[in-house]
């Protein structure tokens, strides 16, 4: 039976998701919902690691995904002085090595921008092949602000006080999802947080001479620590992470996108690498997107007809390296769940909640306490700190066969009810 469907948030697993589920059934109507009035292609490179790459072969995507891939090449750790005292070369996608680069990286907005393009395409060949299918729709520049459930079904409001039926919603909305606080509550929603007690700040500044496919790494005294990535573009990709506890960088995601820039900028005006150019760019940029860093931990993926997705019901953080494999992985359990128990959706989403649970368990697994070695406070733990990372980038260069890990293929449920053509 075609189910009307509403997928709140056009970012990675939104897209990914209805792609999906339109091959399955064209009959399905669904619409994504994306609050702001284009596609939001901001952020860094995001990694596809473990399934990801199976499932956008799966999709038919892949060959597109790796034109547009970055080329990294590894990880310097760098001093003040730009001299390097580490390197980690890049991991395969079947690696989970220490370093930051894996074999497969890709700016976020190029991974949002394929999807999207993706499902457009799909939509408008089965707009011309068939005269009933459902349809795909974006809605950009809006919202939901109510949800009422009832045995039939979602009853929604929209942003511009609008009203809906679906026998569906989908949360694709990101870590902070409101549909996810509207369908569960605020309390269960906001405890469903658990902070690494991290601030991030990403942001693209032009690049310098000497930057290539190298990314460089620099820690810094209070607790602090600096990545840039410049994976052989015309812009350098900067990262910053703080430890440090700031009630004004906390108050700011609540306020105007210039004042989380200047409450990053007072933590970080006198760290000593490459301090003016930073700071100048960050203060320029024009694609700053900052957040605080946890994971979402939901004991339940779904609420009635309400299910979560990707970053909004299993955000692993990015200091996993897993949010984009974990989002994706998602998406195909989801599409494939509905598509195998047609309009028997309790039963699908309960089947999507068992299969995801392991993986998701498996990709949130990780020491926050040890991440907190990697900002130390003083000139004395930072020298240490190097000494330490130096003395595993060398382990990790003489044991590579400890860092292969099982890239889960296996892991990957056969749904041939999804027509995906292989
Ligand atoms: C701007 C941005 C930059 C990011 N940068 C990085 C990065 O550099 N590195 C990294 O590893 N990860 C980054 N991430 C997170 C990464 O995209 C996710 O971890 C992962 O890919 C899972 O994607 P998702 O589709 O679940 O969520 P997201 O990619 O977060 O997408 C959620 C989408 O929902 C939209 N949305 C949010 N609230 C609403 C609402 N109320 N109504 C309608 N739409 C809504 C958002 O605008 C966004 O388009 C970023 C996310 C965002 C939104």
């Amino acid at each position: 039976m075609p189910l009307n469907i509403l997928v709140v948030g056009a970012g990675i697993c939104g897209p990914a998701f209805a792609t999906l589920l339109q091959r399955s059934n064209p009959m399905h109507k669904i619409t994504i919902l994306e609050r702001y009035e284009s596609l939001r292609t901001a952020g860094q490179q995001v990694d596809l690691k473990t399934q990801a790459p199976h499932i956008l072969r799966k999709m038919g995507l892949m060959e597109e995904i790796q034109s547009r891939c970055v080329n990294e090449t590894g990880l310097e750790m760098v001093d003040s002085s730009n001299n390097r005292t580490a390197y980690f070369p890049a991991a395969s996608a079947g690696e989970r090595r220490p370093g930051l680069t894996s074999e497969h990286e890709i700016m976020r907005g190029d991974m949002v921008q394929v999807l999207y393009d993706a499902s457009v395409k799909q939509d408008d060949t089965l707009k011309g092949r068939l005269e009933n299918h459902g349809g795909l729709h974006y809605e950009f520049g809006r919202t939901i602000t109510a949800l009422n459930q009832s045995s039939e079904g979602v009853n929604v409001t929209f942003s511009d006080g609008k009203k809906g039926h679906f026998d569906l919603v989908v949360a694709a909305d990101g870590q902070a999802s409101r549909t996810r606080r509207l369908a569960f509550g605020k309390e269960i929603s906001d405890a469903a947080f658990k902070s690494l007690n991290i601030h991030g700040a990403y942001f693209s500044i032009p690049r310098i001479e000497g930057e290539g496919s190298l990314a460089r790494g620099h820690l810094a005294p209070g607790r602090r620590m600096i990545v840039t990535r410049t994976s052989d573009r015309p812009v350098t990709g900067v990262l910053m992470f703080t430890m440090r506890k700031s009630d004004r960088l906390s108050a700011s995601y609540n306020e105007s996108q210039e004042s989380q820039k200047e409450a990053f900028v007072e933590i970080f005006n006198d760290n000593e690498w490459q301090t003016d150019r930073l700071i100048e760019g960050l203060r320029s940029s024009k694609d700053f997107y900052a957040d605080e860093i946890g994971q979402i931990k939901m004991s339940q993926l779904s609420t009635g007809r309400v299910v979560l997705l990707g970053d909004a019901g299993y955000c692993p953080s990015p200091f996993t390296g897993l949010g984009t494999n974990l989002c994706l992985m998602g998406a195909y359990i989801l599409a494939g769940e509905l598509a195998r128990q047609g309009s028997d959706i309790k039963m699908a989403l309960k089947s999507y909640e068992d299969k995801m649970r392991p993986i998701v368990d498996e990709c949130q697994q990780f020491s926050s306490t040890g991440l907190g070695l990697f900002f130390p406070s003083s000139r004395i733990g930072v020298w240490s700190m190097t000494k330490l990372v130096w003395a595993v980038s060398k382990v990790n260069g003489l044991f590579p066969q400890f860092s292969k890990v099982d890239t889960h293929e296996d892991k990957i449920p056969d749904y041939p009810e999804l027509n995906l053509e292989e």
